[in-house]
């Protein structure tokens, strides 16, 4: 009898779905002016990164974090003015919070909705936690086409629903009365993702009693802790409890929570960088519209999309002049020659504007 197994590989064991997905891509930065991602770009004020600093030397980094993050916990709920009858969950980046929700929900024949272009993440979610992803299409100036929204609902009857709030890759905010009819309409979990808030101003936090379905989702990526990896979710006691049990229990490492509770004391500094950048934002729309060939969509986040002639010829331009922005042609039709610029330091939006002076 032959007893050698036969040999499988990735090909014929991996899920089928798995096989067909692409790995999100996160370009090489070496070198380049990095506009790509929506971080911030300035550095923590010298005295506060002194503090972390000596804040880490103290950690027992031998010893598993706390899983219930108290102290951090504790902090989020006084930095972010969450309620307090709301339950709240803490995840490796908001992104992990995006795979816990889809895991937990993925009941066979689940669907996950969203509308799009939104977060690649979400569909990319609902494929690898096995739901059934349902995308709506705006319309194309990028607003709600609320009545196929909420016909896409009655429809499919969704298990959840992520709503970016401000939209990625669009830079607005839905309207709030239209986000309020699809809570009242949706038979399931509503997660409004909040992750640029910073810079938007505007909140469903203060909304979490009065819609039992809703839950909050933010990141403090945007402003200016992409690198501790911290996302935080609010939403009623029941959704947290169960969601809380697929979360894997030390996901939040003793660094990142110390680090994240610590900063958090100082917020202000962070608002502060954040405010620079809405003001900035302004200014490089203003100069984006006066210039031929660029159609400047207005934003309420830290970037801007715009749409070129080209956008692959102005992509590689940028390129070539170490401008490392984001190419959205070849992916949703309704971003056919699009380009998501992040919002940089004036320096480096004005090597932006000049790039696209000579490429667009
Ligand atoms: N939601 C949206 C809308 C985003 O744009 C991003 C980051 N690009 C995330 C969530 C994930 O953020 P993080 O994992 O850094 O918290």
């Amino acid at each position: 009898m032959n007893r050698d197994p036969v040999k499988r590989g990735p090909a014929d064991l991996v899920r089928e779905e798995i096989l067909a997905l692409k790995a999100y891509h996160v370009p090489a930065a070496e070198g380049m002016v990095k506009l790509d991602a929506m971080e911030n770009p300035y550095r923590l004020p010298e005295p506060l990164r002194e503090e972390v600093g000596r804040l880490v030397a103290a950690l027992p980094i031998n010893r598993y974090p706390d899983p219930g993050a108290p102290e951090l916990k504790a902090r989020l709920r006084a930095t972010f003015a969450i309620p307090g009858g709301a339950g709240l969950m803490i995840g490796n980046g908001s992104d992990e919070i995006i795979q816990i929700v889809a895991h937990t929900l993925a009941r066979p024949g689940a669907v996950l909705l969203a509308p799009e272009p939104s977060f690649a993440m979400y569909r990319m979610n609902a494929v690898i936690a096995r739901m059934r992803y349902v995308g709506v299409p705006l319309n194309r100036d990028f607003t709600l086409d609320a009545t196929r929204f909420l016909d896409a609902i009655a429809e499919h009857q969704p298990a959840v629903i992520f709503l970016a709030y401000p939209n990625n890759p669009t830079g607005n905010l839905f309207p709030e009365a239209e986000l309020e009819r699809i809570l009242e309409a949706a038979p399931g979990l509503v997660v409004l993702d909040e992750a640029y808030h910073a810079f938007a101003g505007r909140t469903f936090m203060g909304a979490l009693g009065r819609f039992p379905n809703l839950m909050v989702m933010r990141t403090v990526s945007k402003l200016g802790l992409a690198g501790v990896r911290l996302g935080y979710a609010a939403a009623a006691p029941e959704w947290i409890a169960e969601l809380d049990k697929v979360r894997p229990p030390y996901n939040v490492s003793v660094l990142s929570q110390s680090v994240a509770e610590r900063v958090l004391a100082h917020v202000a500094a962070l608002q502060g960088q954040a405010d620079r950048i809405r003001v900035e934002r302004e200014a490089l729309l203003g100069r984006l519209r006066d210039l031929k060939g660029v159609t400047a969509f207005p934003s309420d986040a830290n970037f801007i999309l715009v749409r070129v002639r080209d956008a692959d010829a102005v992509d590689a331009g940028l390129k070539a002049r170490k401008l490392l922005v984001r190419n959205f042609n070849g992916g949703h039709p309704l971003l056919a020659n699009c380009l998501r610029l992040t919002v940089g330091t004036p320096s480096e939006n004005q090597l932006v504007l000049a790039a696209l002076a000579e490429c667009a």
